[in-house]
């Protein structure tokens, strides 16, 4: 299957659905105003699918095509949000492409109050550290300026939903669900990522780091990998030249 210009014009819009163009009036560089497709992102995926083995690029078309079928281009931004999240219905490639995502359900009520309770702690955080504007991640609410009644705009902001049609939560820095440490009750691996229970087998990504860095991963991740993989390798020299 090769891409036509449907595709295209989906691409386009997911584009400018996940980097919408902002309206600032101060925006002197056009920063804000850049949307995912002025930035090229769609060009981008258009070619890394041209590069895909058929099967991977006939089930990725296949999703564009049911974005098509809903009428994705021309949905308003808020039903293209509902349009993303209902995907994984469009058949089997977009189930397994849907549940491949780490996937977390803020369905249960303490989690709900404390991601509440983390959302007007920052509203209040950032207008006591004197923001002119906060803008939140939600694609239909409007944004505080410094001067406006702030109670107001937290009940506001309160009263739109978590997730789809509200506010966005995402995570992109997941850390630590198979840790290392020295005690089994505690952690999966031992420091040297190689696991407890079955001797031989290592964890070298981000879940093996014992907690979540608070910064970003990625760095620490390649050198905890670097590090697991000389010990590795150390360990099968050791073992080869005892054999000999
Ligand atoms: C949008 C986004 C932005 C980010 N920005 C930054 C940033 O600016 N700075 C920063 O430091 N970090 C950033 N991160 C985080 C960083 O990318 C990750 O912390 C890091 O890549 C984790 O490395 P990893 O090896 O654990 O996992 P990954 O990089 O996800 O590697 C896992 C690999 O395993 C493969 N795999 C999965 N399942 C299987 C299977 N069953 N069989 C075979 N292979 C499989 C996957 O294809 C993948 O190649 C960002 C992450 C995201 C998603």
């Amino acid at each position: 299957m090769q891409i036509n210009q449907t595709h295209r014009t989906v691409l386009r819009a997911l584009a400018e659905t996940v980097v919408p163009s902002m309206q600032r009036p101060e925006d002197p560089t056009g920063f804000w105003s850049l949307s995912g497709s002025d930035l090229k992102a769609n060009l981008a995926v258009e070619q890394a699918l041209t590069g895909l083995p058929e099967q991977q690029r006939a089930g990725l078309l296949a999703l564009l095509d049911g974005l098509h079928t809903h009428g994705f281009a021309a949905a308003s931004p808020a039903e293209r949000e509902q349009l993303i999240s209902g995907v994984a219905q469009l058949g089997p490639e977009a189930a397994a492409a849907m549940h491949a995502l780490v996937n977390y359900a803020l369905t249960d009520e303490v989690d709900q109050r404390i991601a509440r309770r983390s959302l007007e702690a920052q509203i209040r955080l950032h207008a006591a550290a004197g923001a002119q504007e906060i803008v939140p991640f939600a694609a239909t609410a409007r944004r505080w300026r410094a001067g406006e009644d702030l109670e107001a705009f937290i009940a506001e902001m309160q009263s739109l939903p978590l997730g789809v049609g509200g506010h966005r939560l995402f995570s992109a820095h997941q850390m630590s669900s198979c840790r290392m440490g020295t005690d089994p009750a505690t952690s999966v691996a031992n420091p040297w990522g190689e696991l407890h229970d079955t001797p031989g087998v290592y964890i070298g990504d981000a879940s093996a780091l014992p907690t979540a860095t608070g910064v970003n991963p990625m760095i620490s991740t390649m050198a905890m990998a670097h590090r697991t993989a000389t010990a590795i390798a150390q360990t099968a020299t050791t073992a080869a030249s005892a054999v000999h």
